[in-house]
């Protein structure tokens, strides 16, 4: 008996698993059902009952433009031809293993679940926060649902001035009201409406014009009611500050601008811009944070022309009782899979994951998103990011055959056979033989609803469920079956 060729017709589809439900992930199932002539079947995991990712865990709440993308993940989701398994965490309930025995390929699509940390003394501190927990917290993470931020503070430092910083600014001194329209957390939205933060410092280590945020995110501070954004004029025209005069920079540099001639008006709180400023050290009082040293900087030109913070030893305290570092998110590795420490990337080419150690390609497996490239780019930047890694799969796809319909891919790899890993149910069948109560698109569905209803009771465009367990529950009450 001959064995079809993979991906050519309906009854021998290319059977794909999509780890992780973000924005890459879905570009990915959207690229493949894309994909002229291919019949594909896409299973989508993620450990988290909801999908979609940073859309849901990572845009800001009162960013609800920007999460309405979501529509094309949704799309691409209610396809016949893919399927989601929420709440199956990759490595505890399912591995590499599985997957390869049940797949014909494998896409990590996992993002960056971590930060980068100072490596300061006093880190540690009680009040000396990740940006990557805290935005977690406020959107209503299951993981960070018990955390907390007690918002008692008047000054809080925020190191860095990326998009992520610009975020935890803009919640931090926004009027908790704007807030209470949103889907932000209920327990967060208690503690912002309880804050008593006045001042904002967002600290920079290089200077104004390689400030990593996107113009239209820093020109919003500058909208907020009742609060005054503080930069210093004499710090914008420095030369030293100048170079890498692209688009944004340039953009960056005319706002900063417009707030410095505006100056302090007087409102409720602040956000103070420091520029050319390292801390150095959070300093501590009975376990908590008591102030932050910084250290002056001067910028030089490294022998790639990108400017670099040097310190002149020239250090002073800011009176901050809270520090939040948002100095860019890190990927964690995967369980069995090759993973790049230095750059805490897989590693790839083109998505195809490399085995580090030999240099080679892996058969069957690819990377897209944050997990590929680091964590870079707006959630449209992933769109080509996956379409690349797509077509990298398809082409390796088209040169295997016909031999990989037919043959291992190496000697150590299970045989194509067909049906590889006993069919569509199999995966179903092992998450239950293991207890694992997954979530299916149609159980997403019923929590959707149950968030839908939640927010329109209390004029929000949804108020979200923030524990797994109960997600489970709004499942579970609303497939329960009706007495007669
Ligand atoms: P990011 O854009 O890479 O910014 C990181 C910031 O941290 C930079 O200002 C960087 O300064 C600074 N930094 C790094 N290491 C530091 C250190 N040791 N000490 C002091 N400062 C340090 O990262 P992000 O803000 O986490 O954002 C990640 C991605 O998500 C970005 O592409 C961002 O645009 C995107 N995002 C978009 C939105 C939105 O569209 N609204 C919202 C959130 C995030 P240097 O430049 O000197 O390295």
């Amino acid at each position: 008996m001959t064995t079809p060729p993979i991906g050519k017709s309906e009854e021998r589809p290319l059977r794909v698993a999509v780890v992780g439900a973000g924005p890459s992930g879905y570009y990915a199932v959207a690229a493949l059902l894309d994909a002229a002539g291919l019949h594909v079947a896409i299973d989508v995991f993620d450990r988290l009952p909801a999908p979609f990712g940073l859309v849901r865990y990572g845009v800001a709440p009162d960013h609800q433009k920007i999460k309405l993308v979501s529509r094309v993940f949704e799309k691409a989701a209610r396809d016949p031809r893919v399927r989601f398994f929420g709440n199956v965490d990759f490595g505890r309930d399912l591995s590499r293993d599985d997957l390869l025995a049940l797949y014909d390929t494998v896409i990590y699509a996992v993002g960056a679940q971590s930060d980068r940390r100072m490596d300061i003394p006093g880190e540690d501190l009680d009040g000396s926060w990740s940006s990557t927990e805290f935005v977690a917290w406020y959107n209503g993470h299951p993981e960070f649902a018990g955390a907390d931020y007690p918002l008692h503070h008047r000054q809080v430092a925020i190191v860095g001035i990326g998009n992520v910083a610009m975020d935890c600014a803009r919640l931090l001194a926004r009027p908790a009201a704007d807030l209470a329209t949103t889907d932000i957390a209920d327990g967060a939205l208690e503690v912002f409406r309880r804050s008593r933060v006045t001042d904002v410092w967002v600290l920079a280590r290089r200077g104004p014009a390689q400030a990593a945020c996107t113009p239209p995110e820093l020109k919003e501070l500058g909208e907020l009611d009742d609060v005054d954004v503080l930069v210093d004029a004499a710090q914008l025209d420095d030369p030293a500050m100048a170079g890498e005069p692209d688009r944004q920079t340039v953009k960056n540099l005319e706002v900063f601008r417009e707030l410095a001639e505006r100056g302090d008006r007087g409102m409720a709180r602040r956000i103070r811009f420091r520029f050319l400023v390292s801390p150095v050290r959070v300093l501590g009082e009975d376990g908590r944070v008591a102030g932050l040293e910084v250290e002056r900087n001067e910028l030089r030109a490294g022998a790639d022309g990108r400017m670099r913070p040097v310190g002149t030893g020239d250090t002073e305290v800011l009176p901050v009782t809270a520090v939040i570092r948002a100095i860019g998110y890190r990927s964690l590795p995967l369980p069995g899979v090759p993973f790049d420490d230095r750059h805490s990337v897989i590693p790839n080419q083109r998505g195809r994951v490399v085995d580090p150690e030999r240099g080679e390609a892996l058969p069957r497996e690819y990377v897209v998103g944050w997990a590929k490239r680091g964590p870079s780019g707006l959630i449209g930047t992933n769109k080509p990011d996956s379409q690349e890694t797509v077509e990298t799969l398809l082409a390796d796809l088209a040169a295997a055959e016909p031999p990989l319909a037919a043959e291992p891919a190496t000697a150590a790899e299970p045989a194509m056979a067909e049906p590889r890993g006993g069919g569509p149910a199999a995966v179903a069948e092992l998450l239950e033989r293991r207890g694992v109560a997954y979530v299916d698109y149609e159980a997403w569905q019923c929590i959707d609803r149950a968030e839908l209803r939640r927010g329109e009771a209390s004029g929000r465009p949804r108020v979200k469920l923030c524990r797994a367990d109960e997600m489970l529950a709004a499942v579970a009450a609303e497939r329960q079956p009706v007495d007669t």
